[in-house]
C-alpha cells in the first residue's frame, strides 16, 4: 500500500483557510472567540488535541475550560470503550443547552467516534446542535472544515458538515501544535494499525499503519528539546510495527535510539507495543540507551492461549514470558505494565485463571484492566458471550487484588532511597504529604520516576518542568513521598 502524505501546498492552503477564519469569527463574534477543546481517550487523542488547539490559534481563538464560556466546542473522541461513548453523548446534551441560550455558540466532534457510522447517524438524527463532525483522518482539514462550517453556520443558510469518509489514513506534516504540557510530550511516530484484534475499533477507524519519515520525527524532536521538554513519548497504535511500510529506512529500534541520542537532558518513553512484534534488537537498545525509560508497557490482554487465539493477537503465552525473561536478563531494573481484557467473550473461569498466574509471574508495576466492552462493527461483538457480568465483576475485582499484591511489592524497601524524578508541576494537597507542613520558601510538587511511580515531595517551586533528586522518605498507597535533595 502506497502512503498518502499530504503535500505541503495542501498545507499552505489550510493556512490560507485559517488566516480567513480569523475574519470570519471576529465578525461573527466582534472578538476573539474562546475555543474549549476537550481530547478523550489516548495519548494519541492527546496530541491532536494539541494540534487542534495549535490550528484553532491561529485562527485568533482564545481558550476556556468551561463550556458556559466558549464560543466554539470541540470534543476530540474515543470509541475504544462503550462507556467513553455515553459519556460523550452527556457532554453533548450540556454543550446543546449552553448552546440553546447562546445564540451563535458552535460546536464539533471529532476524533474515533466521528468515524463510526452509527455515531455520525446518531448525530445527524438526534444532535441537529452539532455542526461539524469529522473524523482521525480529516484533521489536518480543521481549518478548511470549520471555514464551511462558519458559511452555512448563517442564520437562514444552515448546513451542517460531516467529513467522516472512510480512508486508509494520510500522513500530513507541519500542522501547528500548541501544547498545553510544556514538561512531557507526546511525538506520534506512526498512525493507524494492520492487527484487527478481534475486540479492537482502531484499526476501524484510524485506518492501516503508516510510519512518519525518520527525519520529520527526528526534527520535531530536536524541537521539543529545544523548547525544554523532558519526556518524550513516541507514539503509535503499535510502535513495534513502525517503518514496516517499507518507506522510512529504519525500523523502531533503529529509530528509538537515534532518537535517545539526540543531545540534550530528556528522556524517552514510547507506546503501544505489541508483543508480537516486539524483538530482541529492541529490549537490547533499551539496554544500551540510558535516556530510555526503564519501563516497558506490553499489553498481554490475557494470560490464556485459546483466548489469545480468539482475540487474534498472534503470540502465546509462552512466547510473551520468554520476550519478558529476556528483557529482565538483559535491562537490570526493568518493570513492566500492561493491559487487561477481562471476560472476553467465552473465557472461562480456568482460563481467566491463566490470566492470574500470568500477572504474578510477571511481577508487573501497574495494570490497565478493562472488562470486555463488546465494540460495534468487530468480531468480537459477535461472539458469544455466556458469562454473567456480575461474574466478570467479581474476576476483574479479583485481579485488582493480585496486581495491589504484586504493584506494592515495589514500593517496599523505596524508604531512605534517593530517585531521579522528573517534576511535573505542583502536588494535589490531599495527597501522600497531607497534612504535613510544606517548609519554609518550598512548594509541594509532584513529578514521576523513571519507573512511572507518582512522587510528592517538597521542593523549590524552580523545579518544575526539571529532573530532581528526592529523598523518599514515605511509600505507601502506590505513591512516593519525600524532598528534594537539589535543584
Ligand atoms: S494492535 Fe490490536 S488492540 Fe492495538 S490498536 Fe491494533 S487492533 Fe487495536
Amino acid at each position: 500500500m502506497s502512503i498518502k502524505r499530504i503535500e505541503a501546498v495542501e498545507m499552505e492552503v489550510q493556512r490560507a483557510f485559517c488566516a480567513e477564519n480569523k475574519r470570519l469569527l471576529l465578525e461573527r463574534y466582534g472578538r476573539p472567540p474562546k475555543a474549549l477543546v476537550r481530547a478523550f481517550g489516548c495519548a494519541q487523542n492527546m496530541d491532536d488535541g494539541d494540534k487542534i488547539r495549535g490550528m484553532l490559534a491561529q485562527m485568533g481563538c482564545q481558550f476556556t475550560d468551561s463550556v458556559e464560556e466558549a464560543d466554539i466546542a470541540l470534543y476530540n473522541t474515543c470509541a475504544i470503550r462503550e462507556n467513553a461513548e455515553q459519556k460523550v453523548f452527556g457532554i453533548l446534551g450540556q454543550a446543546t443547552h449552553q448552546k440553546e441560550a447562546r445564540r451563535g455558540m458552535l460546536i464539533a466532534l471529532c476524533g474515533c467516534m466521528a468515524q463510526q457510522k452509527e455515531v455520525s447517524d446518531r448525530l445527524k438524527k438526534s444532535f441537529p446542535s452539532v455542526d461539524l463532525v469529522f473524523g482521525p483522518h480529516a484533521l489536518y482539514k480543521l481549518p478548511q472544515l470549520l471555514h464551511e462550517t462558519l458559511l452555512h453556520a448563517a442564520p437562514g443558510a444552515r448546513r451542517r458538515v460531516y467529513d467522516t469518509e472512510d480512508s486508509d489514513g494520510v500522513i500530513a506534516e507541519g500542522i501547528p501544535t500548541l501544547r498545553t504540557d510544556k514538561v512531557r510530550a507526546g511525538l506520534p511516530i506512526m498512525y493507524g494499525c494492520n492487527n484487527f484484534c478481534t475486540y479492537c475499533v482502531v484499526p476501524l477507524v484510524r485506518g492501516r499503519e503508516r510510519s512518519r519519515m525518520p527525519e520529520d520525527i527526528l526534527a520535531e524532536a530536536r524541537g521539543l528539546i529545544a523548547a525544554g521538554v523532558k519526556e518524550i513519548t513516541l507514539l503509535g497504535q503499535n510502535v513495534n510495527s513502525y517503518g514496516r511500510d517499507g518507506e522510512t529506512g529504519m525500523d523502531f529500534p533503529e529509530l528509538l535510539e537515534a532518537v535517545a541520542s539526540l543531545p540534550g537532558d530528556f528522556w524517552v518513553r514510547f507506546m503501544t507495543s505489541h508483543p508480537r512484534d516486539c524483538t530482541r534488537k529492541l529490549i537490547d537498545v533499551i539496554a544500551r540507551s540510558p535516556k530510555v525509560c526503564r519501563c516497558f508497557h506490553l499489553p498481554v490482554q490475557s494470560g490464556n492461549d485459546r483466548v489469545l487465539r480468539a482475540m487474534n493477537r498472534h503470540y502465546t503465552r509462552a512466547q510473551y514470558l520468554d520476550m519478558i525473561r529476556y528483557a529482565k536478563e538483559t535491562v537490570p531494573g526493568i518493570r513492566f505494565t500492561s493491559d487487561i481484557i477481562v471476560g472476553f467473550p467465552g473465557e472461562t473461569r480456568e482460563e481467566f485463571a491463566d490470566t492470574l498466574s500470568l500477572v504474578r509471574e510477571v511481577g508487573y508495576q501497574s495494570l490497565f484492566t478493562f472488562i470486555f466492552s463488546p465494540r460495534p462493527g468487530t468480531k468480537a461483538a459477535g461472539m458469544d458471550d455466556p458469562v454473567p457480568a456480575k461474574e466478570k465483576s467479581r474476576w476483574f475485582n479479583e485481579l485488582l487484588a493480585v496486581q495491589k499484591e504484586c504493584g506494592m511489592r515495589f514500593f517496599d524497601g523505596m524508604e531512605g532511597k534517593t530517585v531521579k524524578v522528573l517534576c511535573e508541576g505542583y502536588g494535589k494537597e490531599k495527597g501522600i504529604l497531607s497534612g504535613e507542613k510544606i517548609p519554609d520558601g518550598q512548594a509541594l510538587l509532584m513529578g514521576r520516576t523513571e519507573e512511572g511511580m507518582v512522587a510528592d515531595f517538597f521542593g523549590d517551586a524552580a523545579c518544575i518542568g526539571q529532573f530532581v533528586q528526592v529523598k523518599v522518605t514515605k511509600a505507601q498507597n502506590f505513591a512516593l513521598a519525600g524532598a528534594a535533595v537539589c535543584g
